[in-house]
This record gives structure tokens, C-alpha cells and sequence, in this order.
């Protein structure tokens, strides 16, 4: 099976038909997750918002996967309680019930919104616990602002606080690796081939794909026939057939949403460990979660025609974010100079020819199957992290009936590497990684860090890594050896691949142009960089942090 774009969903497909003992090839043509996996809110969540837009199953099945990945992937998904303040209580009933009845068109937008009432809210939230069903996780609340305890908004605004919890994701990025490394798993223990080919492009010739490196060489590195094309590019999936000279309708029609990430303490300690999801004077929602030790706000809904790789954040998108914050933590007296860095992905939601309000699109997945094609051809449209799984044994189910395989099994159950044998509390984790640092002679500091990223898979890799070089990368508490382990084993190629994806440094304020070089260096040691090409690499890799992010390193 040849399945395209290494972003969540390619990533959950090609580990249930592993599971299936399916052989596959994912090919990417950038990295993995680093297509809009890398620029979500980062929620696992039932999609309260949903509900408003009869989205039942939608909620039914998000919640349902909310559920298992708790379970199943602890290391990486955690609960997280969330607040929504509203001013009245009645409020915004009569949107509701237009949007809940299909009539939240595009002129829609063009009208005044009420805010939605703490009436509306708990409606909301009763339907969603009642959905969730979810006894590891306590029930919607309600208070009054001021309540000792609560987010502290602005009395002044508000008036009602709902309480309810929801997941989050600190890093999609990683999960998706942890999905490729089960895959891999898999295929190993069934013996069948399993290739993850990144900075990889695909052609069609006949019944036959031919893959080439981007990085140089005019001949194929591999020719196969595949039983079936599994075309999981999200936002690119039009231009993917595109390419590969494939007539279709148009399936996507992408709409971005930016996000910005906050070190500010004020606003760190307002929120104090919960988060707020709150309305935007035009209705939106916008979320406010905090992320280590920094608070993501987001996000935006516009309609976007251009190449996905290139989505920034604007400057109107910036001050809005900025703006919805103050409204409900003026104390936090958020400015630009708290921002940190920015960054905006493209929804690959259906395209509706612009009949509908972004926030008005489904957010379900499907499966559009291409006639025009000599191989089986899929495309999956849509689909959010939290249902990436859900989404991935759909896929497998109807593939594999289209070649005319049986389904042997699937996902439900299965634990996310780096899940296995996870401690039962936080308590627990820390002592594990207390006796993890005086087994390998890391820090504790180190050790949990390193353990955010690969779960419990850092006792073997700390063990293997104690016996060598134990330097860290300037200023930071990584090991430089962990990089050179992510290159042997995690496909990384590049310093974004190490900064933004592998070791998450993109996200630490510590990280400073001298690590970056000691990460280029390690990429020459691999046999990923030339010396000579260092200067220019890290020249280019910095325009992109400013440029894509909005992050200035220092010296
Ligand atoms: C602003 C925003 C907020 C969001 N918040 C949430 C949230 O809180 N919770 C949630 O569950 N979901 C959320 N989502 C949705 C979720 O992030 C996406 O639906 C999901 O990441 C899509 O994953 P994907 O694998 O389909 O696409 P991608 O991650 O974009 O992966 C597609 C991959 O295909 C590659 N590619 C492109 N062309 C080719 C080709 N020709 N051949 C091979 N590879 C190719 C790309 O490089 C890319 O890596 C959010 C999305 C956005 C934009």
C-alpha cells in the first residue's frame, strides 16, 4: 500500500494496516508532521462547538477517541479543565438554533452576534457529558466569577463561569512519531516491508510509482506497483492529484487558523494550570491553554487559496488574538512584546465553493475514492487529530475490502509506544524518573524532559545514551546524543526536522543560535549535512524561524 503525507492521519493509517499486516510505503515530501499536525489548538477534544452544528456523531465518535487516547496514550494526551465565561444568561439562543438547524450561512456573518448565555453554555455541556460518558474525567461545573478557585476574568465583563474538561496534545508532532514507530513494530513482528520516505516525491507511470529523493538524482530510489494509493496529503490533497496527473473535483478548501504562544507569567499565573475557551466579538471561538511553561492562544478561521508550507500568521491575526485575551484577562495586560513566536496551519476541510461560514464547515472525515485512476485511489478529507485513529481504521476497513482483504484486527486497544506500562499518577512518573536519573546519571530535569517526548521509551534510550558523549545542547537540558538518536531512528534530516518536531526546542525559550549549531554539527557527524554547507543552513534556518514564526534567536 502506498500511502502519501506522513501528517497524523497518513501516520494512523499506516500503523492499523500494519496491524492488518499490510506492507506499506509512506511517502512525504517534506517531514513528518510537519504539515498542519504541527499547527493545531492541540486539543483532544469531543468538539463542544459541534453540537450547535448538529454534529452528534462527530461529538459521539471525537469523545469516544478522547477516551482512548487518555487511556492509551497517557504519555502524550492528559486531561485538561477548561472555563467558559458568559456575561448573560440568555443569550445567543436564537444563533444557536439558526446554525443547529442549518441556517448559519455566510450571510450569517455578516450580522451582529449575541454572545452565547451561561443557559446555553450548560445545555452544551450536559449534552457533551452525557456523550462523553467518560468516568475518569468529573463533570461540568458552574459558578459565579469571582468564585475563589476559578479562572479570575473580568468582572466587569462577565458574570458565569461553566467548568468542564477536555484533553490535550502538548505535542501532535510527537504522537505521530510514536504511530510510525508502532507501524514499524508491526511490520517487524509480522515481517512485512514498512518504508517512511521523507523529502520524497511520487509519480505515476501506468500502474506503477516511481518515488525519487528531492533532495537530487534523476532515477527512481524505488518502482512498485501498489495495491492501492492511500492519498492522506490534508491540505494538499487536490494538488497531490494534481500531480500525479489524476482527474478530480476539488476536495479541499482549506481555511487557516493562527495561533500565538505566550511566556507572559502574568498570563500563566491568570490561568493557573486551567484553560479558558472564550467568544470573540465576532463569535469566534478562541482558546487559551497553557503549554509547559507558556500559553497558546488561538485561533482563526479565513478562507486560504495559496500553498499551505507558506501560511503565516498576520498581523491582523496577531492583534485579534491579542485583543480577544485582554477582553477576558485584562490583569495579564498582554501585549505584542509577550508574544513569543506565532505559527498558522491550514484546516483541510471540504470544499463548499465558499457556501458556508469557515466556522460553519464540518469538521467529520471521509474517504473520496477517484475512478480515474489504473491503481486504487483514496483521499481523505478532513479529520482532526483527536479522530486521526478513528479515522485511520475507517480507512484500512474500506481499502482493504476494495482489494479484497479481510481486516484482522484494528487499533482500539492497541497502546501508543512510549504508553506501555506507564505509571499510574503524576506521583508515580516523577519517581520513575527519579530512579531513571540515578540509573543513566542524567538529571532529573533532564530525564523529564526527555521523558515528555518518548513516554516510557526513555529508559531504554537513556540507558543506551548514558554510555556516551552526555553534553547538552547550549543552554538547554537535551543531550546533544539524543539528536543524533532521532536522526538514527526517527528519520529527522534537518535542523527544522530536530527544532520543530524532534526535540520540541522550537517551543523552548532557551534555545539559542549556538545550539543551533551544535544540532547542524550533529547533522554533519550523520552524513545529513555538508561542513561546508553549515553557514548557509543555519543563515536560512534562522530567516525561517523569523519569517514562519516570528522567533528571533539570540546569541
Ligand atoms: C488552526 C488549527 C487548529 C486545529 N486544532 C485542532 C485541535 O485542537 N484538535 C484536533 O483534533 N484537530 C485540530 N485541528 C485539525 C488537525 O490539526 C488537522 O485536521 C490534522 O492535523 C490534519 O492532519 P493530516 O495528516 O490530514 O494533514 P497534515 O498534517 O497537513 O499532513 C499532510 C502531509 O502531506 C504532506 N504532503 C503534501 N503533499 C504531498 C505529496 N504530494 N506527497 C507526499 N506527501 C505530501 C505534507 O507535507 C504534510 O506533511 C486544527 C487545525 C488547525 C489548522
Amino acid at each position: 500500500m502506498l500511502i502519501l503525507g506522513a501528517g497524523i492521519n497518513g501516520a494512523a493509517v499506516a500503523r492499523e494496516l500494519a496491524l492488518n499486516r499490510v506492507s506499506v510505503c509512506l511517502v512525504e515530501t517534506a517531514d513528518v508532521a510537519s504539515g498542519t499536525t504541527a499547527y493545531s489548538s492541540r486539543l483532544i477534544h469531543g468538539g463542544l462547538r459541534y453540537l450547535e452544528y448538529r454534529e452528534l456523531d462527530l461529538v459521539r465518535e471525537s469523545l469516544t477517541e478522547r477516551t482512548r487516547l487518555l487511556r492509551l496514550a497517557p504519555q502524550f494526551v492528559r486531561p485538561l479543565r477548561m472555563y467558559i465565561p458568559s456575561a448573560g444568561r440568555w443569550g445567543g439562543m436564537w444563533r444557536v438554533l439558526r446554525n443547529f438547524l442549518g441556517r448559519g450561512d455566510v450571510s450569517a456573518a455578516t450580522r451582529p452576534a449575541a454572545p452565547r448565555g451561561a443557559l446555553l453554555v450548560r445545555i452544551g455541556l450536559w449534552l457533551y457529558d452525557r456523550y462523553a460518558r467518560d468516568p475518569s474525567l468529573p463533570r461540568h461545573t458552574s459558578h459565579r466569577v469571582g468564585q475563589p478557585g476559578t479562572i479570575a476574568v473580568d468582572p466587569r465583563r462577565y458574570r458565569w463561569l461553566s467548568a468542564y474538561y477536555d484533553a490535550q496534545v502538548m505535542y501532535p508532532e510527537r504522537l505521530t512519531l510514536a504511530m510510525l514507530e508502532d507501524a514499524r513494530r508491526s511490520s517487524h513482528e509480522h515481517g512485512i516491508a514498512f518504508d517512511v520516505l521523507t523529502y520524497h516525491r511520487t509519480e505515476l507511470r501506468g500502474e506503477q510509482v516511481e518515488v525519487f529523493d528531492q533532495r537530487g538524482g534523476s532515477e527512481p530510489v524505488l518502482t512498485f506497483q501498489p495495491a492501492a494509493i492511500i492519498n492522506a496529503t490534508g491540505a494538499w490533497v487536490d494538488e497531490t492529484l494534481r500531480r500525479l496527473h489524476v482527474d478530480s473535483r476539488r476536495l479541499i478548501g482549506g481555511i487557516k487558523g493562527s495561533h500565538l504562544l505566550t511566556h507572559s507569567a502574568k498570563l500563566r499565573a491568570a490561568l493557573g494550570g486551567d484553560a479558558l475557551y472564550v467568544e470573540a466579538p465576532d463569535g469566534r471561538p478562541v482558546f487559551m491553554l497553557p503549554l509547559g511553561d507558556a500559553v497558546l492562544i488561538g485561533t482563526t478561521d479565513i478562507a486560504y487559496e495559496a500553498d499551505p508550507a507558506e501560511a503565516v500568521a498576520s498581523d491582523e491575526e496577531i492583534d485579534y488574538l491579542i485583543e480577544t485575551a485582554g477582553r477576558v484577562l485584562p490583569q495579564a495586560k498582554l501585549n505584542r512584546d509577550d508574544i513569543s513566536l506565532h505559527y498558522c496551519g491550514v484546516r483541510p476541510l471540504p470544499h463548499t465553493g465558499g457556501a458556508k461560514r469557515p466556522g460553519a464547515i464540518t469538521r467529520r472525515h471521509w474517504l473520496d475514492r477517484n475512478e480515474n485512476c489504473p491503481i486504487p485511489l483514496f483521499s481523505v478529507i478532513g479529520g482532526k487529530i483527536t479522530t486521526a485513529r478513528s479515522l485511520a481504521e475507517e480507512t484500512a476497513a474500506t481499502v482493504l475490502d476494495a482489494i479484497g482483504r479481510p481486516v484482522r484486527g484494528n487499533t482500539r486497544e492497541q497502546v501508543f509506544a512510549g504508553g506501555e506500562d506507564y505509571p499510574a499518577s503524576e506521583v508515580e512518573v516523577r519517581r520513575v524518573c527519579e530512579q531513571l536519573a540515578t540509573t543513566t546519571g542524567f538529571d532529573l530535569e533532564q530525564v523529564e524532559r526527555v521523558w515528555q517526548l518518548l513516554g516510557t521509551r526513555s529508559r531504554n534510550v537513556l540507558a543506551e545514551l548514558s554510555a556516551g558523549d552526555r553534553r547538552c545542547i547550549a543552554d538547554t537540558v537535551l543531550p546533544c546524543s539524543l539528536a543524533r538518536w532521532m536522526i538514527r531512528h526517527e528519520w529527522a534530516r534537518t535542523l527544522g526536522d530536530l527544532v520543530e518536531r524532534r526535540l520540541m526546542l522550537l517551543y523552548d525559550q532557551r534555545l539559542k543560535t549556538i545550539g543551533l549549531r551544535q544540532l547542524a554539527e550533529v547533522l554533519v557527524e550523520a552524513g545529513a549535512l555538508r561542513s561546508e554547507e553549515v553557514e548557509a543552513e543555519l543563515a536560512a534556518y534562522q530567516r525561517r524561524l523569523k519569517e514562519h514564526f516570528g522567533r528571533e534567536l539570540t546569541s
